[in-house]
């Protein structure tokens, strides 16, 4: 008869939100790390196509663990708003951007190296209630879980095995990159292009420039490479996102056929957004991440941290209470800011975000406001009232939020 294996806690995906809720569980919360198992269907270093900003609020929330970016990474050191012929820049520190195969293996291996059970190549195929826990039946055998924690990001399994609705339209994200080129003038100086114009023909969303380390490995202050990207936030279907990359890499001299190129989805989190289910809880992208930027690795990170501390607490009691976690991350900075962000996708990407768009290109108090935003900063009393005279009605909930 085979031994029946149980653990506290079953992460299932060891992407950012796994490994930092495992991390979070062991260093922060004092959980014995064997109690504790992370499952990914893939070996790391895995392929994880993304163009690897991880904005300041990732990096300290993880250096406030222990765990450093002991990868290649080049430091963001402000944006530019790039809008009809013209262009904004500010300068702020934003955090890295990092390559994702070497990145998530640091993050999963050091979760390992404090003797969290890691298994790679392990998915989940089944799940059903189990007395207080569950029954996880994997690709490679069968295992038991006081806590269930999908952390399986945009296509989760876990979600499909619920039968979990989506709570709003996937965006779409395209993503490749090139050596550096000369004509990459916010990358050279480490600046993270934003080109708005493709709102302008419909699309919502951004086209992106970043200086990204060198694919082979090797760090350094210049980057030798840049990512190069579209998003769309799909709140209106559009079969143009591919063309309209294809138009800014013309643009820019570059030859969308000469890229590897690929789509892929993003969840965004929204005011419906599930964040625990039949006490299983959902962290990361499996839940949702940030609907005007796509973008969703600090915010996974720092769910991540919350979603320890409310498994802590029901490791302690005995059992799960029900709401605590999603109630905490809905009244944490980081879930105020993504409910933000779904409430700006649908005001700036739109024909009436115009205004926006222009008021971020021309106004450097706008973007020293928005890099704080992105950067995951509170934003003074004096930037929002600014913000708010600026924008008037609207700005005020800009900048109440
Ligand atoms: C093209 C593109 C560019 C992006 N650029 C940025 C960016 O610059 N900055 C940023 O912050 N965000 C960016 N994002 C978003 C970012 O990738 C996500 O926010 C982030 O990966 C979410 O982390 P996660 O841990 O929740 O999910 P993931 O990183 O997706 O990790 C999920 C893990 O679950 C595993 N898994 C899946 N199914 C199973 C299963 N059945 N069983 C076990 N394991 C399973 C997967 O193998 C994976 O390792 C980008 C996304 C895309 C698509």
């Amino acid at each position: 008869m085979s031994t029946r294996v149980t653990f506290d806690v079953v992460i299932v995906g060891g992407g950012p939100a796994g490994a930092s809720l495992a991390l979070h569980l062991v260093r922060d919360r004092g959980i014995l790390p064997e109690r504790i198992c992370v499952i990914d269907a893939a070996q790391f270093p895995r392929d994880k196509p993304c163009a690897g900003a991880v904005s300041s609020l990732g990096v300290e929330t993880l250096a406030a663990v222990g765990v450093s970016i002991d990868v290649p990474a080049i430091a963001m050191r402000g944006l530019r708003v790039l809008h009809e012929g013209g262009h904004g820049a500010t300068r702020a520190p934003l955090g890295v951007v990092i390559r994702r195969d070497a990145f998530d293996t640091h993050l999963l291996h050091s979760a390992r190296n404090d003797g969290v059970v890691v298994r790679e190549g392990e998915g989940l195929v089944a799940l059903s209630s189990d007395g207080g826990g569950y029954r996880v039946t994997t690709s490679r055998g069968v295992l038991f879980a006081r806590h269930l924690v999908a952390c399986d990001g945009a296509a989760s399994r876990t979600r499909k095995l619920l039968g979990l609705r989506e709570p709003a339209r996937k965006g779409h994200l395209y993503v490749g990159d090139t050596e550096a080129m000369a004509s990459d003038a916010g990358p050279r100086e480490q600046l993270c292009d934003f080109d708005l114009d493709v709102c302008s023909r419909g699309l919502e969303g951004y086209y992106w420039d970043f200086p990204t380390p060198d694919p082979r490995g090797t760090s350094g202050t210049l980057p030798r490479h840049t990512s190069r990207g579209i998003y769309h936030a799909n709140i209106t279907p559009s079969s143009r996102v591919k063309a309209e990359l294809f138009a800014c890499l013309r643009e820019r001299g570059i030859r969308g056929d000469d890229m590897r190129l690929k789509p892929f989805p993003t969840r965004p989190f929204v005011a419906e957004t599930v964040l625990e289910h039949e006490g299983i809880l959902f962290v990361g992208e499996a839940a949702g991440i940030d609907r005007t930027t796509g973008e969703g690795i600090a915010q996974s990170i720092v769910m991540g941290k919350i979603a320890a501390s409310a498994l802590a607490r029901g490791l302690r009691m005995g059992r799960a209470e029900a709401g605590c976690y999603a109630d905490a991350v809905r009244s944490s900075r980081v879930g105020r800011h993504l409910l933000q962000s779904a409430w700006l996708a649908e005001r700036v990407y739109g024909a009436p975000g115009l205004r926006y768009r222009r008021f971020l290109r021309d106004s450097a108090a706008a973007r020293r406001a928005g890099a704080a935003w992105y950067a995951g900063e509170r934003l003074s009393k004096i930037t929002k009232a600014k913000l708010a005279l600026a924008l008037g009605v609207e700005g005020m909930r800009v900048a109440l939020v």
